[in-house]
């Protein structure tokens, strides 16, 4: 099963995505995840890596398209994977797509997390006292959301278009059990 989730930050996407991850044993692939880590090599890249992430600006796509090409030609990714927070740029969906079809890869869901903005800051100052995250604070969560407002909504609206009868909003006010259900019953309906 192969799946993309396109949510704001502090959508829950992550959440779901592991959830999801661990019930179909497939691979979840979380840029964030993976960026934040190699901010642990503490070489020149990691600096500048930092410095952009913390500000809640976008990496550069080339970056980007590497580590994910890299990682879905990895043999862990064969039964299936969770793209969360990848494409994030029209630049990165175009990559994508060409890959998956030089690849011979099909997506076969795309879920779209829907969330008021309001909700989204409340629950992104929570989770910086959790996990003292530095992108984290007011300023850095209201350029994350325009940032997806102007970077990553657009290409979730081309997806739509593009994967019409594979595309399924989800209602991501709602609590975690909630949507874990929905994303269950959709999943499961794919499967027959
Ligand atoms: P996330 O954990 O998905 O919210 O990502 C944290 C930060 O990593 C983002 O604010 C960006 O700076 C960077 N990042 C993650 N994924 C991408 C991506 N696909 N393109 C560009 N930057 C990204």
């Amino acid at each position: 099963m192969r799946v993309i989730f396109f949510g704001p930050p502090g959508s829950g996407k992550g959440t779901q995505a592991k959830l999801v991850a661990d019930k179909y044993k497939i691979t979840h692939i979380s840029t964030g995840h993976i960026l934040r880590e190699k901010l642990n090599d503490e070489d020149e890249l990691s600096l500048k890596l930092r410095d952009i992430m913390s500000s809640g600006n976008l990496v550069v796509d080339d970056i980007l398209n590497k580590i994910i090409a890299q990682k879905l030609l990895n043999n862990e990714c064969k039964s299936g994977f969770i793209l969360d927070g990848f494409p994030r740029t029209i630049a990165q969906s175009e990559f994508l797509l060409s890959f998956l079809k030089t690849n011979n890869i099909d997506i076969n869901f795309i879920f779209d997390f829907k969330i008021d903005f309001k909700v989204v800051e409340e629950r992104i100052l929570i989770r910086s006292k959790e996990e003292k995250r530095s992108d984290d604070n007011l300023d850095v969560i209201k350029t994350r959301l325009n940032k997806y407002m102007e970077e990553t909504h657009p290409v979730s609206k081309f997806f739509r278009e593009k994967y019409s009868s594979n595309y399924f909003t989800i209602d991501a006010d709602q609590k975690i059990s909630q949507i874990q259900k929905e994303l269950i019953k959709v999943l499961k309906k794919g499967e027959n």
